[in-house]
This record gives C-alpha cells, sequence and structure tokens, in this order.
C-alpha cells in the first residue's frame, strides 16, 4: 500500500496537534506531573510535520533544515519529560545539544543530499536510542508505560534504519519528501506510531509516577514519616510467613515512650509531636536496611528484626534505648528528655502463630518493663525449641 507522502506528514501533525489538545483538556499542562514539557515536545512534532508537507513548495530551509531541528527538539523533550516526571534533576544542557548539532549540521548541508539525510538521520536515531535507554532505566520495567516507550523508541530506530540503508543503497531518490513509494509510505508513517506510542507512553509514565506516589503516601505515617500501623502490620505478616518457611527467628519488638502525657502536659503537644519525630529518625538511621519500623499507635513503634536470635535482638533495642535515652530534644530552648520502655519476642513463628498473637507476647513483655521502672528492655523467655545452632544458654533480660 503507498501512501502520498505529503499526506502522511500532514496526519502526523495532525496526530500531534491531538494529543496536544487531549493534554491540555485532561492534564491542563500540569508542570509538576512532567505534563508541559510533554506537550512542548508534541506541538514541536506537530511544527517539524507541518514543515515536511511544504516540501517542494517552500525553501530547504524551511522543509528540511526547520523541519528536521523541530523533530530533534521534539525528540529531546521527549527525553527530558523522562527525567522531570522521575523528579530527577534534567541534564538540559546535555539534551538540548543535540537540537544543536542538528540545527548546526542542517545549515552546513542543507545545500548537499546525502550528506543531510544521513546526518539528520544519525542525531535522530541517537536521541531515540537515548530516549530507549532512559525509559528503560527510570520506568517501572512491569509498568505499561514500560513497554510503550520501548515500543515507540524501537519502531522509530527502524523507521530511521530504513532511511539510512536507503540512503546508504543508493536509492536516495526514493527517500525524498515528495516521493511516495512503499519504502517511503512504512518509514515515514512509522512517524504517527512514534508520536502516539511516547507521548502516551510519557503520560502513562507520570500517571503511574503519582499512583505510586499515593500508594507510598497511604503507607506512611505523616508526623513521623514511618511505616503506618496497617502497613508495618503487612511487613510483620510478610517477615512471619519468611520466617516459618525458613525457620529463622524473628524478633518483634513494642517500643513505647515513657510518660509521654507528661512530655505533653509540661511542653505542649507540639513538643510531643517533635518528640516522636526525634524518636522516629534517631532509631530510623540505627537500624538495617531489612529491619522494620513503624508508627504502632500514639507514642508506640513496632520494631521487625527479621533473622535476629534473641541475644541479637536485645543488643539492638538495647543500643536504641540507650542512645533515646542520652540524647535531649530542644523544644523552644528548653531541653526534654526522653526514654521509652521495651518489650521484645523472639523465635522462629510457629505454623498457628498470628501477628496479633506475637505482639500479644510482646505487649507483656512490655508491661514487665514498665512495671519495673520504665526506661528499660524485657524479653519473655522462647516457648519453642530453637534449632540447635540458635540454643540459647538463659535469658539474662528477664
Ligand atoms: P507510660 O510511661 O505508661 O507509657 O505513660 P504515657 O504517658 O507515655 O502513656 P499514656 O498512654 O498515658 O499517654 C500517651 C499519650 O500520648 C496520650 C496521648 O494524648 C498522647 N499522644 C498520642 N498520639 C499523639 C500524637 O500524635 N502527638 C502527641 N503530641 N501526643 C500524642
Ligand atoms: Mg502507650
Ligand atoms: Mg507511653
Amino acid at each position: 500500500m503507498i501512501a502520498h507522502t505529503p499526506t502522511i506528514f500532514a496526519s502526523v501533525a495532525l496526530v500531534a496537534i491531538t494529543m496536544v489538545a487531549c493534554l491540555v483538556i485532561v492534564g491542563r499542562f500540569r508542570r509538576e506531573d512532567g505534563l508541559f514539557t510533554i506537550g512542548c515536545g508534541l506541538l514541536a512534532h506537530a511544527c517539524a510535520y507541518v514543515c515536511y508537507t511544504l516540501y517542494g513548495h517552500a525553501s530547504l530551509w524551511i522543509s528540511y533544515a526547520l523541519a528536521n531541528t523541530l523533530l530533534s527538539t521534539a525528540l529531546a523533550f521527549y527525553t527530558a519529560s523522562i527525567f522531570r516526571i522521575r523528579t530527577l534533576p534534567v541534564p538540559w544542557l546535555a539534551i538540548f545539544s543535540l537540537p544543536a548539532i542538528m540545527a548546526l549540521c542542517m545549515a552546513l548541508l542543507v545545500e548537499t543530499r546525502e550528506p543531510r539525510m544521513l546526518v539528520s538521520s544519525v542525531v535522530l536515531m541517537a536521541q531515540c536510542g537515548l530516549i530507549v535507554l532512559w525509559a528503560h532505566r527510570t520506568a517501572a520495567p512491569e509498568g505499561r508505560a514500560h513497554h510503550l516507550l520501548m515500543i515507540g523508541g524501537a519502531v522509530s530506530l527502524v523507521g530511521l534504519l530504513i532511511r539510512v540503508l536507503a540512503i546508504l543503497g543508493g536509492s536516495v531518490t526514493d527517500m525524498r519528501y515528495d516521493v511516495s513509494n512503499l519504502k517511503q509510505s512504512i518509514s515515514v508513517s512509522i512517524g504517527t506510531v512514534t508520536v502516539m506510542t511516547l507521548s502516551l507512553g510519557l503520560i502513562l509514565m507520570a500517571k503511574e509516577r503519582s499512583e505510586s506516589a499515593l500508594r507510598q503516601l497511604a503507607l506512611r505515617d505523616g508526623l513521623t514519616g514511618l511505616l503506618n500501623r496497617r502497613a508495618i502490620l503487612d511487613r510483620m505478616i510478610e517477615e512471619m510467613e519468611r520466617a516459618k518457611r525458613s525457620s529463622t527467628p524473628l524478633a518483634v519488638a513494642m517500643l513505647d515512650i515513657d510518660h509521654f502525657k507528661q512530655i505533653n502536659d509540661r511542653f505542649g503537644h507540639l513538643a510531643g509531636d517533635q518528640v516522636l519525630g526525634h524518636c522516629a529518625r534517631h532509631m530510623g538511621l540505627r537500624l538495617r536496611k531489612i529491619d522494620g519500623l513503624g508508627r504502632y499507635g500514639g507514642e508506640e513503634f513496632l520494631l521487625l528484626l527479621p533473622d535476629t536470635d534473641p541475644h541479637g535482638a536485645m543488643a539492638v533495642v538495647e543500643e536504641l534505648r540507650e542512645s533515646i535515652a542520652e540524647s535531649v530534644v530542644m523544644f523552644e530552648g528548653e531541653p526534654i528528655s526522653v526514654s521509652f520502655s521495651a518489650g521484645v519476642w523472639c523465635d522462629v513463628p510457629a505454623l498457628d502463630d498470628n501477628a496479633d498473637k506475637l505482639i500479644g507476647k510482646a505487649d507483656a513483655a512490655l508491661y514487665q518493663a514498665k512495671h519495673q521502672g520504665r526506661n528499660r528492655s524485657r524479653m519473655l523467655p522462647c516457648e519453642r525449641v530453637l534449632p540447635d545452632n540458635l540454643s540459647l544458654p538463659g535469658y539474662p533480660w528477664e
């Protein structure tokens, strides 16, 4: 099927303009989503294809040099959008150096034929390659955005490769923009696929990004930034299942700030909030990546230490307790002392153990710690026989 080449150019421009209109209506060009940069890319894309339609009717400066520079600018905006969507710093200079190179080469080579066609195709191929590379590095691999951007980038590379091979193969006249033949139809139609897949891929990427930010927000406690109660309980269930499968011990600790009500009463709720934030940051910095810490309730924290035996668990909890007790929170120039008590459960979970049961045991140990004077950690004895390599001489913390 051979299509009229200028008509295909016009249809690509129409698709790009339609996509811009959709972006304005639906997305309102929101800068923070990267939609503004996608819109700029689409506008440049549309203008480039309008210029291509003028080939043979307007000067080569407009229908070739300007057209290719605009297309290169569009691809640069798409690349910049990937960075903006991922809220990474945009390397504007590096990204836009390619359209600048394109403009320079077109200015120098506009009166030639093969060289200008080859150079423009190679620069555009390099830009498509960069889009594929950055999309691969930054988009969630299982997401639809990732697939669309990969397909868009790869299809454009194929379209441009057809041009390069035709030029190198000597059939350069077949690839003139005012000539209609099968090779040209395939190569130019690919422009429609490019504009649709790249823009839709980028819009989807922005959507996936804001959805994942919302998901993260739903799992976090607003005051401390730690996992909230639901999230830390989900994490605990995961860790229990893992510990059961691998027969490794898991430590569960309930930490409760001592006399927190008195802090609120004496210094006010804002000071209490500051103390909570301080404890969360302080403990977060002292834990391993695989440990879990969440805000279980008002001034209670739930700590999970996977693959940790009772000695190790008590060492970690004691280290946290001592360092918090030694730290001081300053509120409006006044020092506030803070300490917590901890109840620890540590064992290989039994098949019928559930989160409520283990938290109940950590709570019972916490009750002992509070009862015995606060600012201390307690652990109830293991009820199950640990594997030989984990057998313990006794519980010095009872
Ligand atoms: P104990 O040593 O026995 O744990 O005594 P406590 O005063 O820490 O415990 P209690 O349960 O009597 O008081 C906890 C207080 O924590 C009561 C509640 O108003 C306060 N609280 C709960 N959530 C927040 C919060 O988000 N911010 C502030 N500032 N206070 C909170
Ligand atoms: Mg409490
Ligand atoms: Mg308390």
